[in-house]
């Protein structure tokens, strides 16, 4: 479904992607983990066209999409939910799902799209028409994965949704979106700080450090291999 091939990618001086390869199965969630500044968020950004590539090529779904513009991206099936959301706090959660699917012209397609939403997230259903400043983390953190799927993506880039939440919340994360797999088929390319976690949800996993991958495998071996979890994995 997404491969990478040599993606490099820098902030001024700062090599941030140094020649990343990678090839994400459809329908697989593979996590990308890493210590603190390893490029995973970069990694994500450039997949998703936020930051241009000064080399290597994206390819997704059977198509090139180096150098394409992020909305472009999402119309054609990508969505990225960034670190944090990105959830408009003054808008109400009904609001900032609809945004996800403003650029569908068709109505009825949408309202399906919002019923589903609400269907997997009962909770914001409860909070349709609170502003999503009133929302805890856990559930504006779900809030931003519903607004990524308004649009049916065929794959999501998910940056940290576990960050700042607690254990128990951070695991009813991950399982929504082993069932979004279960359900639609959804290919997941999850970035981490909390690899266990990660692992125990994903198929594969690719490590990072310095924007080089330093290992990449089923995530069973990962977890697996003492080595390489004291030394990248934190744990
Ligand atoms: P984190 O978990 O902290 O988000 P990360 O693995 O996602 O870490 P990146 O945020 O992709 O890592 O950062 C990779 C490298 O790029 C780091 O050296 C970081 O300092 C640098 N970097 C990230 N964003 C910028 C920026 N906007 N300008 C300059 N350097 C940046």
């Amino acid at each position: 479904m997404l491969e990478l091939e040599g993606l490099t990618a820098t902030y001024g001086a700062v090599r941030a992607l140094d020649g990343v390869g990678m090839s994400v199965a459809e329908g697989s969630i593979t996590a990308v983990l890493g210590a603190n500044g390893a490029g995973k968020t970069t990694l994500l950004r450039t997949v998703g066209g936020l930051l241009g590539p000064t080399a290597g090529r994206v390819r997704f779904d059977g198509t090139d999409i180096t150098g394409w513009p992020a909305d472009r991206i999402t119309r054609r099936g990508l969505v990225h939910v960034p670190e944090n959301g990105g959830v408009i706090t003054e808008l109400t959660v009904e609001e900032n799902l609809r945004l996800g699917a403003l650029w569908r012209r068709d109505r009825a397609d949408r309202a399906a799209a919002l019923a589903e939403a609400f269907e997997l997230f009962p909770r914001l259903a409860e909070r349709r028409d609170k502003p999503a400043a009133t929302l805890s983390g856990g559930e504006r953190q779900m809030l931003a994965i519903g607004r990524g799927l308004m649009s049916r993506p065929k794959m999501l880039l998910l940056d940290e949704p576990s960050l700042g939440l607690a254990p128990l919340v951070t695991l009813r994360i991950l399982r929504v979106i082993e069932e979004l797999r279960a359900r639609a088929g959804l290919t997941v390319l999850l970035v981490e700080q909390n690899a266990r976690s990660a692992l125990s949800v994903a198929d594969h996993g690719h490590v990072l450090s310095l924007g080089r991958v330093v290992a990449a495998g089923a995530a069973d071996a990962l977890l697996a291999d003492d080595q390489l979890r004291h030394a990248y994995l934190g744990f």
